[in-house]
């Protein structure tokens, strides 16, 4: 493999030529100085934040060869392949490669032509590894995702902690450890285990602005992710579910209206998952319903959306899942639903967890974000210990505040049919029986008061005022008995004491497309977005280019590449070399490919932008509409409007040949009358319909020209 020499050179130069930007991102030029002075660093960044560049420039840079320690395979291959797509002779180590593969590697790290190893935890410790790392020039160690070394943290892997030997056995050399999981035990556990005590920490902003954050009632659920994608054609997005049952589902229901979806989840067998996740990463399915195992192991840069079917247990695995979403900077959309059904069942996880008081507080916590008044970012970012100085103004909620009223009735009406019933109803009952639904849930309990006294609130309004009351402490929900309500002493307060109680209700959101009515409903076929865009010329080349060299889209140009190039629109190779994300490698490799691609598309458009000229041309020779017409084989009302068109821009045209001069002179009195307004109908109207609309329009065009 031809690659770029790149030792010695200065970081910022090997940011530009070898990974085509232009400028560090904040800490990435201290943590790369700190690393090629030998000094050990902890890196805390979140995902997308460009962990991966303060290692790999180092490693560039620095003679010899540096270890990268990851836990997963295909995070491997995948850092791998980005790394190679830009010329840098990089490898991994693991046990998916053959004797021969194998054989490649080692003489590679031998030579030292390899700048970046990629190894597994159980693979360094392995004794056929310590005989070739005794003979390599290893001048840098980075330990991806190094949470896992921490009991504490949420993805323990037991290898990890086996690498406090690494001290021992590189002395001297310097170390990097990089995750996405901010909490303080994790990150003193990592600086202990590590034996790096005095490296030092970075720990940039959480903060993803690009992220816009949504939560939705957990109503009509599939309805408002087709709203959505139907508004985001050609993406790819993940739906996370709670159940095996509810992935499978909702794949389908995607693929039965017309949308390419696949489930994934532990139940799927592990081949068939690698082939899923595979097709996912190519492009190939846009759309995965998962359960949260789904998307540990990938660097896709593209996903444009993530969206939650059921409420995650907790903030971080939440803020790890939608931060999947968008890790090229561009703007990508997060969607939460939810509904009371998911936090019962979350509690009766968190209260068999052994760990119950700890899991009911997080379950808190996250119910807090999805019920907040105030902006979602600032309460997410506050978990994570983050001010948040001013509203994002990317969330729902600043988007469209809610308005808090006095809600001391609702609740008192609430209350006292939980109390009239002798607290006998769970959530549904409740709603029906205060809407005055007569049904097998509610008969025992016609005759009480406040039977039918909430009848003029929706049923999901309820459903939200309940969700709010629970959460404000005025009842709690007794999983073992049938989930009915319980008041609480607060709950007398408001029912005896007239304690004010505040709701919210959210205001009204977009409006959903009317479905069709009834059972059986057609699939619905989507509509085909237009493909003439250059954007997509380009994204088709990129596909094309991705199957070509086997690697995924993503890494031939990320998403923000392609649509930089869409927006300059560079025409030879010194433009397009200063188009964020082309390298050298990558400029020698595709930019003649792609500017081809632009050029065409300039060529097609003049085309399209000179058909009238043509037609100009041919009148002023003499030809009339319908000669030009079957000549070109266009419609006449297609000329007359490049006739239009032209008139419309002063251009030089024989209009008198087009439209009679006593007609015209009509036409001209008539939009004098009617206030110089430059419509049709009313002259048309006023002229007794009798002049044709086509000679209206060019008379109105030749004014707009020569008045
Ligand atoms: P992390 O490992 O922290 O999740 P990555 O290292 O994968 O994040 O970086 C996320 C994205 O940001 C990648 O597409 C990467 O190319 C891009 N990126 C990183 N640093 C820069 C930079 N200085 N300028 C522009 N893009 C960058
Ligand atoms: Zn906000």
């Amino acid at each position: 493999m031809e690659s770029v020499k790149t030792t010695g050179m200065n970081p910022k130069t090997v940011l530009d030529k070898v990974f085509g930007f232009k400028e560090f991102r904040p800490m990435q030029e201290d943590i790369i100085n700190q690393a090629l002075n030998n000094e050990d660093a902890v890196v805390l960044m979140p995902t997308g934040g460009g962990k991966s560049l303060c290692f790999q420039i180092p490693a560039l840079v620095k003679q010899g060869t540096t270890l990268v320690i990851s836990p997963l395979i295909s995070l491997m291959q995948d850092q791998v392949s980005a790394l190679r797509s830009n010329g840098v002779p990089a490898a991994f180590y693991n046990s998916t490669l053959n004797t021969a593969e194998q054989q490649d590697v080692i003489t590679g790290v031998l030579s030292q032509e390899t700048k970046l190893l990629y190894v597994s935890p159980e693979k360094l410790m392995s004794e056929e590894f310590s005989g070739i790392l005794q003979s390599a020039n290893i001048s840098f160690i980075a330990i991806d995702e190094a949470h896992c070394i921490s009991q504490w943290g949420h993805d323990f892997r037991p290898e990890y902690t086996k690498l406090g030997f690494l001290r021992k056995k590189f002395p001297g050399i310097p170390v990097m450890a990089l995750t996405a999981t901010a909490d303080k035990i994790t990150r003193q556990d990592i600086l202990k285990q590590l034996k790096i005590e005095s490296a030092h920490v970075h720990i940039s902003s959480f903060d993803r602005p690009n992220l816009n954050l949504r939560v939705e009632q957990g109503t009509d659920k599939f309805k408002k992710i087709l709203t959505f994608v139907k508004k985001h054609p050609d993406t790819s997005g993940i739906v996370y579910c709670l159940s095996r049952k509810e992935c499978e589902q909702t794949a389908l229901k995607f693929q039965e209206n017309g949308y390419n979806a696949e489930h994934y989840h532990a139940g799927v067998p592990s081949a068939e998952r690698a082939a899923v996740q595979e097709r996912f990463i190519k492009d190939e399915t846009p759309i995965i319903c998962a359960t949260i195992a789904f998307g540990m192991g990938i660097d896709k840069s593209n996903v444009r959306w993530v969206i939650h079917y059921n409420m995650p247990k907790n903030m971080e695995g939440y803020y790890q899942e939608i931060g999947r979403a968008g890790r090229d900077g561009l703007p990508s959309d997060t969607m939460l639903f939810y509904s009371l059904r998911d936090v019962i069942q979350l509690r009766k996880f968190a209260e068999d967890s052994g760990q119950k008081e700890l899991q009911l507080a997080k379950l808190e916590r996250m119910q807090q974000y999805a019920e907040s008044p105030v902006c979602r970012r600032k309460v997410l970012l506050n978990y994570f210990n983050e001010a948040l100085e001013e509203d994002c103004g990317n969330c729902d909620v600043c988007k469209n505040p809610p308005k808090q009223f006095d809600g001391t009735v609702l609740a008192q009406k609430a209350l006292s049919a939980i109390y009239r019933t002798e607290e006998k109803l769970s959530t549904s009952a409740l709603i029906n029986v205060l809407r005055g639904a007569l049904n097998q849930q509610t008969f025992d309990f016609q005759s009480i008061k406040t039977f039918g006294a909430g009848v003029d609130v929706a049923y999901n309004d309820w459903q939200s005022f309940i969700m709010q009351m629970l959460h404000q402490g005025l009842f709690d929900i007794a999983y073992d008995d049938h989930n009915r309500l319980k008041l609480t002493e607060s709950a007398k307060k408001v029912l005896f004491e007239k304690k004010a109680i505040n709701l919210v209700k959210q205001a009204p959101k977009e409006k959903e497309p009317i479905e069709p009515r009834g059972r059986a409903k057609k699939p619905l076929k989507r509509e085909k977005p237009i493909k003439n865009t250059l954007y997509e010329e380009l994204r088709t080349v990129r596909t094309k280019l991705a199957t070509q060299y086997g690697v995924p889209p993503y890494v031939i140009f990320s998403d923000a590449t392609l649509q930089e190039i869409d927006e300059t629109k560079p025409q030879n190779k010194d433009q397009f070399e200063n188009i964020s994300g082309v390298g050298n490698y990558k400029l020698d490799k595709y930019a003649d490919v792609f500017i081809d691609v632009v050029k065409e598309h300039f060529l097609k458009e003049r085309s399209k932008g000179n058909s009238y000229k043509l037609s100009i041309d041919m009148f002023n020779e003499g030809k009339t509409i319908a000669e030009i017409a079957t000549a070109r084989k266009i419609q006449e009302t297609t000329v007359f409007s490049h006739m239009a068109r032209a008139l419309d821009i002063g251009m030089q045209v024989d209009f008198f040949k087009l439209v009679d001069i006593e007609t015209f002179k009509l036409i001209k009195k008539s939009f004098i009358v009617n206030g110089r307004e430059y419509k049709l109908k009313p002259i048309y109207d006023h002229l007794n319909e009798k002049v044709d609309y086509g000679l209206i329009r060019l008379s109105l065009s030749y004014l707009r020209g020569n008045e």
